[in-house]
């Protein structure tokens, strides 16, 4: 079972929803933030990162003296990243999407790629044995969707999602679209930290999750944000649920928009100063507040019923 922990904006407390979730799951989990421009999970689960792998784009790259300028490269670029002007092959690195339509088109086999290194990947685990995993962006870089589609397919370790584990249950159409786990390990969990708003980088990382939990706060930007974001799922049709994260400030504006909406509030978690300062030392809420282990264990039991997982 996948489920993405995502939010309209940032600071409603997604992170601290999507740790403690983990911490409440057992054995079996994969944790993977997926925040790649702002990565923070790892303070609150303190992983040991023994593993790193860089990830970007295949760039092209022309030989000048096999191309002969038929412009068939440029002509199949939908991005218009490459260009032939005269004698000259022009690349536009920013605007490279790195899907290689160019390489394979090109007659004289002149195009050959080159990795653009636009973050690193990293893994390791926690002290209670949680698979964890990260995308970081370098700073500067236009493009997170690239790094987080990485990380969703890494698979450093033994955790069966990696294209080797796509490969051998290729015939399982089900998995193809991500939607299901390999036979037999749906006991599984995957939970991705997602990015705040409601751009690409959200989209990719909800693409493929079997269930996504919306967290939000009970304020007009709180739900401003809830309905951007439920857009979203909405067009990639995947179920949700909320949580109501420092219930008790503002209206009712939420809750009433759920209601009509038909989305289940799976959990509230009340305004409370020790929450916010065991937060901002570095905690999680199930560690702070150790009575609310077994609720989010009971909330995964909801998602998972939801699921049919
Ligand atoms: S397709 Fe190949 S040969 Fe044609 S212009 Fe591009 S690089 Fe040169
Ligand atoms: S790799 Fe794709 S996006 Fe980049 S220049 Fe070639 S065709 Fe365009």
């Amino acid at each position: 079972m996948r489920i993405v922990v995502a939010s309209g904006k940032g600071g409603t407390g997604k992170t601290t929803v999507a740790t403690s979730l983990a911490l409440s799951a057992g054995n079996s989990v994969r944790f993977m933030d997926c925040d790649v421009e702002a990565p923070n999970a790892a303070l609150f689960l303190q992983p040991i990162l023994d593993t790193r792998k860089e990830v970007g784009i295949q760039l092209p790259v022309v030989d000048e003296s096999l191309c002969t300028h038929c412009g068939k490269c440029a002509e199949v670029c939908e991005f218009h990243a490459i260009a032939v002007i005269g004698k000259k092959v022009l690349i536009f690195p920013e605007l490279c999407h790195g899907c290689g339509s160019c390489t394979l088109i090109c007659p004289e086999k002149a195009i050959s790629e080159r990795l653009d290194v636009m973050g690193v990947l990293e893994s390791g685990l926690t002290a209670t044995g949680m698979d964890f995993a990260q995308g970081v962006m370098n700073v500067g870089e236009p493009m997170a969707v690239p790094i987080i589609r990485e990380l969703k397919k890494w698979n450093p370790m033994s955790f069966p999602y990696g294209d080797d584990v796509r490969g051998a249950i290729a015939t399982k159409q089900s998995y193809a679209d991500g939607r299901l786990l390999p036979e037999g390990r749906n006991d599984m969990i995957e939970i991705r930290d997602s990015p705040p708003g409601a751009s690409c980088p959200v989209v990719e990382t909800m693409r493929g999750a079997d269930f996504i939990l919306l967290v939000t706060e009970p304020t007009p930007f709180g739900l401003h944000d809830l309905k951007q974001v439920v857009g979203i799922t909405r067009e990639l049709e995947i179920p949700i649920g909320v949580v109501v994260n420092r219930d008790g400030i503002g209206d009712n504006a939420v809750e009433a928009y759920c209601a009509e909406a038909g989305i289940p509030i799976l959990l509230r978690i009340p305004m409370e100063r020790r929450f916010a300062e065991a937060i901002a030392s570095g905690k999680t809420l199930v560690e702070a507040a150790p009575e609310y282990r077994p609720v989010f264990h009971s909330l995964l039991q909801d998602i998972s019923a939801r699921v049919g997982a």
